[in-house]
């Protein structure tokens, strides 16, 4: 049996769908909402640290000093920012040991240093759109993997950039482009370490509370906990399908990424180049966990040694006085973030001196309407997450941080993918 009719249906209540909802429906048009899971936000996730009453950002969470449309949003909605603590105590775990000394023995120095300037070259160049290097070398279309063999630089060198690649490429080494990583050096003059300078505030409460506050006053009828597995054209519009009923509206916005729209079947089949980008997907793949520990001051950063936690930031004091420190790594075999005697062992290694209470942690990978954490291009398939991919099929129109003509992979990308969509959809 059909649903009374809407003017649009918005498919995804992340951060995309809400910018999409909140823009529609200030323009006038009939919203309904619908959403695979209980809650809204998507990717942003703010809730209770296990053990504790703070409530903490299990997906994303940070900002950059130019993420005006996130700013302006967290002001409309009565929300607020916290600025990020700054990096006060700056560690390396090197040799099996944590050195406060710099990222390599004096041995590797002269080699370490010509490292961190090729990528910063490279990383110059691309933002400038080249997609090789003065020397002929690949920017684009080449792994991370590929590109650190290509700097022949020293195992500790080596590390470093690992660590910032689970903030940054965040996937398989040998699968992810490299330019995921240059990308992220480009925000601080080709600096791999200046990433984090421009991490500069979280939203408070969080994200998830922004996307509600954003759908909430957009008065958009919101349907909770029920996945959409079928999309199709009819005559006057489209049809929107779950397992419960079918919806009609006149138009749509799939507000998915790209890894969630394996999951959804369309009539008539979406053209090659989109099927392509979604069989391909993306592969982000970090895992992000919070631990809570006694004896870390406030503001160390330390990065690892190419295995297990690589990345670990403490970030600032839970009620109890002790540290919450947000921490990264990739998901591999060998890693196990779900194990609490690994993370445990783990954080013995990056802090030999403190004592882990707790840690709690959510797993993007195999949650089922996530397929992954942020967005990380594979390596030669970068063109089926440009932009210009994704652009609406008749009344169907794409939004998704994943896809999104700037920001993409940030919060700031998927309020602009949704705007967009909007945007296409009011003036078609
Ligand atoms: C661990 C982690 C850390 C991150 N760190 C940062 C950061 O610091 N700063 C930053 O800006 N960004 C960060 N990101 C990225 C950011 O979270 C995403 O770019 C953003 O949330 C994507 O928004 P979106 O709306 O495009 O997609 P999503 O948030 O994924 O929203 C899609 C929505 O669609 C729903 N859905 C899926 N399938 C279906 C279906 N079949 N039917 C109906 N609904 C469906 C999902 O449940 C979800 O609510 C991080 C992400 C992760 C996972």
């Amino acid at each position: 049996m059909s649903e009374k009719e809407t003017d649009v249906i918005v498919v995804g209540a992340g951060m995309a769908g809400a910018a999409a909802t909140l823009k529609l429906a200030k323009a006038g048009q009939r919203v309904k909402l619908i959403e695979a899971r209980d809650r809204c936000g998507g990717r942003g996730f703010l809730r209770k640290f296990d053990g504790d009453a703070a409530e903490l950002e299990f997906g994303g969470a940070w900002i950059t000093p130019w993420h005006g449309r996130i700013r302006a949003l967290v002001a409309e909605h009565g929300l607020s920012l916290r600025p990020r603590h700054e990096v006060t105590n700056r560690l390396w775990l090197r040799d099996g040991l944590v050195c406060s000394n710099g990222a390599v023995s004096p041995e590797h120095v002269t080699a370490h240093e010509r490292a961190i300037a090729r990528v910063a070259v490279d990383s110059i160049l691309l933002k400038k759109g080249s997609s090789e290097n003065e020397k002929g070398e690949a920017l684009r279309s080449i792994s991370f993997a590929a590109y650190l063999d290509r700097l022949k630089c020293p195992r500790p060198t080596r590390d470093v950039f690992s660590a910032w690649w689970t903030v940054s490429g965040n996937g398989d080494h040998n699968l992810v482009a490299a330019s995921e990583f240059l990308a992220s050096c480009s925000y601080d003059n080709g600096l791999a370490e200046g990433m984090i300078r421009f991490w500069s505030d979280t939203v408070v409460p969080g994200m998830g509370a922004l996307a509600e506050a954003m759908i909430a006053a957009s008065g958009a009828e919101r349907i909770l906990a029920e996945p959409v597995t079928h999309v199709a054209r009819v005559a006057d519009g489209v049809q929107v399908a779950s397992a419960k009923r079918i919806h009609q509206a006149k138009a749509c916005v799939l507000a998915l990424g790209v890894n969630q729209l394996k999951k959804v079947h369309f009539s008539a089949a979406l053209p090659q180049a989109k099927r392509d980008a979604v069989a391909t997907g993306h592969g982000g793949r970090s895992f992000k966990l919070w631990v809570k520990a006694e004896g870390v001051p406030v503001g160390t950063l330390v990065t690892g040694d190419g295995s297990g936690i690589e990345f670990a930031f403490a970030e600032r004091k839970a009620e109890d006085g002790a540290t919450l420190i947000v921490c990264f790594g990739l998901m591999t075999d060998e890693n196990r973030p779900g194990d609490p005697a690994w993370v445990r062992e783990q954080c013995s290694r990056l802090f030999p001196n403190a004592r882990m209470v707790s840690y709690d942690w959510h797993d993007w990978v195999d949650d089922p309407f996530a397929r992954g954490t942020w967005v990380a291009a594979l390596a030669g398939h970068e063109d089926g997450l440009e932009n210009a991919n994704w652009q609406p099929e008749g009344p169907i129109a794409f939004a998704s941080s994943d896809y999104a003509r700037e920001q993409a992979g940030w919060f700031e990308g998927a309020v602009i993918a949704g705007e967009d969509a909007a945007e296409a959809l009011l003036k078609s």
